[in-house]
């Protein structure tokens, strides 16, 4: 008989358990209630997997096709298959961790006041004549018929779509700004696609458009995603750095790319050593509701010296000497300020507070879901393969088993599975018989932040190894000791 797995939450401590299970922290079943009827039940599967049951395929042999190291990585560690030029199938493992990506860049934009929607793939060209870019966009731009001659595009972007979508429905000052974001799959049909998911042609976004009455509003929009920006990739253990962009006609400086670091990138950047640091969300913390403060905020972001190739400053770098950094660097994030660019052709006004017609001015502000998965790899990694960072990592404990052989350890990691999964720990237990060693290896190909290894000896003194992805650092620990790190 197939079990099903209910999760159950504890009283006492309000963590969660499977519901055939002892209560982890306090270990009294009277303690627990199912939690059914309040809706709380998920299927166990969602946080832990068995790989003796997962679709996990890892390479020996470095992929020969692929250039720079992500791609070499997440091929090997099965993340991702092509199945056309440019054009990825996401495996489980590489699906686990867009997901998680997704979320983070979804709470900050939640956070920082955008609405989320979706929008289709496929638009009607028409949206495309009304603003005049249809013709203009060029043969990155897939064009499709259907089968009534009508003509399609598979959109490289919404600011068409969704202007004349909020031209619908916007009539009065009083229901402006407004942000809308959407998480969508996109196509560009580049001349190049190369580096795996870092160019593909069809590749996940984040894409984010704002609506104001004027100029003043639309640069609170655009500080507001600024500092959302500074979040979302400091929360993915990353260190973006936002770096002035050209604006094209429109002029100003309200335009910034975000770059990674990495040797692989495909921009030259200079900048301040102080971007060699590393921040966490925390120090982006600023009062996002007071426009003066959050100016001062992104004036303060913004005043060391970072620039990409194209924005380079001669007279800035000599200044700056020895504090000059060079790089390579990986665009992750674009945010824009285009002005009436879309809601002029469109006709689009809404009456202002006297009454007159006045025409929204907006911005567009787009994150590279798919390519932060690569990005993060390319940041953080060793000769021996991926090392997550905790917040993206697809589960956080991998458990491996030495000798599939031997009970007593068999026994042991099972009862640490359960354990870890009745205590929510999103958990990976290589249940596999195979050898012990080639295991540990695909376990640091994979890249999960903590590794528990249960092996025959250990488990004869108790002791089971723990090992930490990033350090290396291992340590021999009573399993109860493992649990309690691994829970806590
Ligand atoms: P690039 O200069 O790298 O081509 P872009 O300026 O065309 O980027 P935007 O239109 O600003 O990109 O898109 C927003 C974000 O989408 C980019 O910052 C990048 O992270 C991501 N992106 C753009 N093109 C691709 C692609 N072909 N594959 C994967 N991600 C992409
Ligand atoms: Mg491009």
């Amino acid at each position: 008989m197939p079990r099903t797995l209910f999760w159950r939450s504890c009283t006492v401590t309000r963590g969660f358990a499977p519901a055939q299970l002892l209560c982890v922290a306090c270990g009294d079943p009277d303690t627990i209630l199912r939690a059914v009827a309040s809706g709380e039940d998920a299927p166990l599967q969602r946080a832990t997997m068995r790989w003796s049951r997962a679709f996990l395929p890892v390479l020996k042999e470095s992929p020969a096709d692929a250039q720079i190291i992500s791609h070499k990585l997440m091929l090997r560690a099965g993340l991702v298959r092509q199945t056309a030029a440019g054009i990825y199938a996401w495996l489980p493992l590489g699906f686990r961790v867009l997901r998680k990506i997704e979320e983070i860049v979804r709470e900050e934009q939640d956070r920082a006041g955008a609405i989320e929607m979706l929008m289709p793939t496929l638009q009607a060209a028409d949206y495309w004549r009304a603003t005049g870019r249809y013709d203009a966009y060029g043969p990155e731009m897939l064009r499709i018929t259907d089968r009534q001659e009508r003509e399609l595009v598979y959109g490289p972007t919404n600011e068409d779509m969704l202007t004349a979508i909020v031209q619908g429905s916007v009539k009065s000052y009083r229901d402006l700004p407004r942000t809308l974001y959407h998480i969508q799959w996109k196509f560009r049909d580049e001349i190049r696609p190369r580096f795996g998911v870092m160019r593909g042609r069809e590749f996940l976004m984040k894409d984010a458009y704002s609506f104001d009455l004027d100029e003043a509003g639309a640069r609170i929009s655009y500080n507001r995603m600024f500092v959302a920006y500074l979040r979302t990739f400091a929360r993915m253990g990353l260190r973006a750095i936002p770096m002035q962009a050209d604006t094209g006609p429109i002029g100003g400086d309200l335009s910034h790319e975000f770059i990674i670091l990495a040797p692989s990138g495909e921009s030259e950047v200079l900048f301040h050593k102080s971007w060699e640091t590393l921040r966490a969300a925390e120090d982006y913390a600023v009062d996002a509701d007071d426009p003066v403060a959050l100016q001062a905020f992104v004036d303060s972001m913004t005043a060391d010296y970072a620039a990409t190739d194209e924005k380079r400053d001669e007279a800035r770098e000599a200044e700056l000497g020895g504090d000059l950094r060079q790089s390579r660097g990986i665009e992750v994030g674009h945010i824009f300020y285009f002005g009436d660019k879309y809601t002029k052709p469109l006709g689009f006004t809404v009456s202002g507070q006297g009454g007159q017609p006045v025409t929204p001015v907006g911005g567009s502000y787009g994150i590279g879901v798919s390519r932060l998965v690569g990005a993060i790899i390319e940041a953080s990694h060793d000769e021996a393969g991926i090392i997550w960072p905790e917040p993206v990592a697809p589960w956080r404990v991998g458990i491996v088993t030495m000798r599939a052989d031997d009970q007593p350890s068999v026994a042991a990691a099972d009862d640490l599975f359960a354990r870890l999964a009745s205590a929510g720990v999103e958990t990976l237990y290589d249940d596999r018989d195979e050898r012990g060693g080639a295991k540990l290896a695909s376990m640091d190909l994979i890249g999960l932040p903590w590794q528990v290894i249960v092996g025959p000896r250990g488990i004869a003194s108790g002791t089971v190894e723990l090992k930490r992805r990033s350090t290396g650092e291992r340590e021999e620990l009573s399993m109860e000791s493992a649990l309690a790190r691994l829970t806590t």
